[in-house]
């Protein structure tokens, strides 16, 4: 049987008959929320930013979902969330202001329901089976001791991982510090390894307001409208990409996770239901396309087969040259990614290939090899093109990954 998830306008009917009927057409609270449940509410707050403007789960929602659940009386009610990397330790913002901003603080108090910072919570390590890249990972006690998690991510691109949907959403779970551990290892692979022990049990997509690009400007703002829901986590960010104007192919961490759970991430194994997909497909601007535009100097060919894997490493590698060291390095620098054509390659010496799709392209220019290749490896090609110093750039990275290694280090220390 196909998995289902639902779309539903939110333009006549309000937010909160939204997400009722949402939840109605893909199925699934009455059938997993019983009287001894315990169950986490479970938002995006990455940082304070109030509802409405993409960036954060619209407080609404939250509250809609609150309500649906309270109304199946189960044993306890959480709303739980710990903000992005580098929240929370001593002088920086916390989430409980996430919490307020966004409007969650009120709406817990409303329904006396309990509000729970996962980057302070008790955590506990867990071993990964059959892992990607993380054998081990520390999670939210709150998490692993609640029966039902409901998932509610905002519709949105990423730099790193094109779209954050309710995988990406996940990370939230993870401790204080041990967000930076999922970067180190490589975005992608480490979200599939932590969804396969703390998988959501069931998504609703904030999806009336979202945001494109790098979320800088009020423009980046998108307005779809839309309530999504479903039970399964792979299915609905499969439907919510599509919506964006991205294939499901191009976002790894949502095919490696599929790949695990033995599903397919396409739109052919999904059951949709509710408005006609089509009608509602936007074209969000990746931000990807937006990060090119600040980098006019940088000529990128991306082939077909490109993925936020060597995107995402690529950005790293260019942000961190542009920040500590010589940014002249980067002009007229040509970076092929994906099964680009062979006539496409300019032949000149500041020409940088990526990554086992380009492999063949090797002999073209500097050829970087994995899948994807570590920034550190890019950034020495880069910069030995350019007659550049990568050792600097990537001494000042190292320190400043140490810095805030050490600066989120105490809130593993319990
Ligand atoms: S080499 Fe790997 S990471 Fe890079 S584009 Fe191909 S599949 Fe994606």
């Amino acid at each position: 049987m196909k998995d289902r998830v639902s779309i539903v306008s939110a333009g006549e009917i309000g937010v909160e008959a939204a997400v009722r009927q949402a939840v109605e057409l893909a199925g699934g609270l009455p059938e997993l929320i019983t009287p001894r449940s315990k169950v986490l509410i479970k938002p995006n707050l990455c940082r304070p930013e109030p509802s409405g403007r993409g960036i954060t789960t619209d407080c609404r929602v939250t509250e809609a979902v609150s309500r649906l659940v309270l109304e199946l009386k189960p044993q306890s009610v959480i709303i739980g969330e710990g903000a992005g990397a580098g929240y929370d330790f001593s002088g920086s913002t916390s989430t409980e202001e996430a919490f307020r901003v966004s409007g969650t603080a009120d709406v817990a108090a409303r329904l006396g329901v309990e509000l729970r910072n996962l980057n302070r919570d008790e955590w506990e390590e867990v071993s990964v089976k059959n892992p990607y890249i993380m054998d081990r990972v520390k999670i939210a006690r709150t998490v692993l001791e609640s029966d039902v998690t409901i998932s509610i991510p905002v519709i949105k691109t990423h730099l790193r991982t094109l779209v954050t949907l309710s995988l990406k959403n996940t990370k939230g779970v993870l401790p204080g510090a041990e967000k930076r551990k999922t970067h180190a290892l490589g975005l992608d692979k480490a979200i599939a390894d932590l969804n396969s022990v703390a998988k959501p049990s069931y998504v609703v997509v904030d999806g009336l307001v979202g945001m494109q690009g790098l979320w800088t400007y009020p423009q980046d703002k998108v307005e779809p409208g839309l309530i999504l829901a479903g039970r399964e986590p792979y299915a609905v960010d499969t439907v919510g990409t599509y919506l964006m104007g991205f294939s499901p192919s191009q976002v790894m961490h949502l095919q490696y996770f599929a790949a695990r759970q033995r599903q397919k991430a396409d739109l052919e194994h999904i059951d949709v239901v509710g408005e006609p997909l089509e009608a509602h497909r936007q074209n969000f601007k990746s931000g990807w396309d937006v990060f090119r535009e600040r980098y006019p100097g940088v000529h990128i060919i991306e082939g077909k087969s490109a993925c936020s894997g060597c995107n995402g490493e690529l950005m790293g590698a260019l942000t961190a040259i542009n920040s500590y060291g010589d940014s002249r390095a980067l002009d007229g620098l040509t970076v092929i990614l994906g099964n680009a054509r062979r006539d496409e390659v300019p032949k000149t010496e500041k020409t940088v290939i990526l990554g086992k799709c380009a492999r063949y392209l090797a002999r073209l220019g500097l050829f970087v090899k994995g899948c994807p290749p570590m920034y550190d490896d890019i950034i020495r090609a880069i910069c030995r093109t350019a007659g550049a110093d990568a050792d600097t750039v990537i001494a000042s990275l190292e320190r400043e990954r140490n810095r805030r290694w050490d600066e989120t280090e105490h809130l593993l220390a319990r």
